[in-house]
């Protein structure tokens, strides 16, 4: 066995409820306009074209309870999300047996430099320097299939300092989790600790340094975070 040539990076790991045990973290796949009210607001049109899919990295998820605003935007936007968190993978999975993969859910913030990302979409470019920079994704503890089941319905919704910015509904998702699953791994092996961020509501904007953002998802509690 050879010896690497420098310490490797640690395991991206996040805490789970109940729990003295971690979620090891391996991939981050995240859906595009996946509520119809905020594919309007974003311009686009809601009607049930094929899914489609960006990436963060593993150590964009980040459980610190901060956001540190990140350097070469003026336009951080929040985006509240559901995420998943799969325990076991494949191929092919079909859409009736997509939840048996999930191992539990935890509320989620898919932080975007939205000029950034406008910039890249008018050059018809990749979305990573908009949406996979550092500590993007803020998110709670996972939270277990084995308490809390599967959510497919109930609010989702993000405040900011107090005040209502997003709302909305796990069932108003066009692309529900398993159908997500199911998807995905037609193009790609799935596996455990891979996680997906299923799509945020209407109601997105702009953050500043000092703002405390905290989302709600229904049977999940509340992921209060910062921005410094
Ligand atoms: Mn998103």
């Amino acid at each position: 066995m050879p010896s690497f040539a420098f310490e490797p990076p640690p395991v991206v790991a996040l805490p789970i409820t109940g729990s003295e045990a971690v979620f090891p973290v391996r991939r981050v796949y995240c859906i595009g306009r996946n509520y119809a009210a905020h594919t309007i607001e974003m311009g686009g049109d809601p009607s049930r074209e094929a899914p489609f899919f960006f990436q963060k990295n593993p150590d964009s998820l980040d459980a610190s309870g901060e956001f540190p605003y990140p350097p070469h935007s003026t336009d951080v936007h929040h985006e509240a999300e559901l995420a998943v968190m799969l325990g076991s993978g494949g191929v092919n999975i079909p859409v009736d047996a997509a939840l048996d993969y999930v191992y539990g859910y935890a509320p989620a913030l898919d932080m975007t430099r939205r000029d950034l990302q406008a910039e890249q979409k008018r050059l018809r470019r990749p979305w990573e320097i908009g949406k996979a920079f550092e500590r993007s994704a803020p998110v709670g503890p996972v939270h277990p299939v084995s308490v809390v089941g599967h959510p497919s319905a109930g609010r989702i919704a993000l405040t900011v300092n107090g005040e209502l910015r997003q709302e909305g509904d796990l069932s108003h998702m066009i692309w529900k989790v398993p159908e997500m699953i199911s998807y995905l791994s037609d193009y790609f092996e799935l596996a455990a600790g891979d996680v997906v961020l299923s799509g945020t509501p209407s109601g997105v904007a702009a953050v500043s340094r000092g703002d405390v953002m905290e989302v709600e998802v229904a049977g999940l509690g509340a992921l209060r975070v910062r921005v410094v």
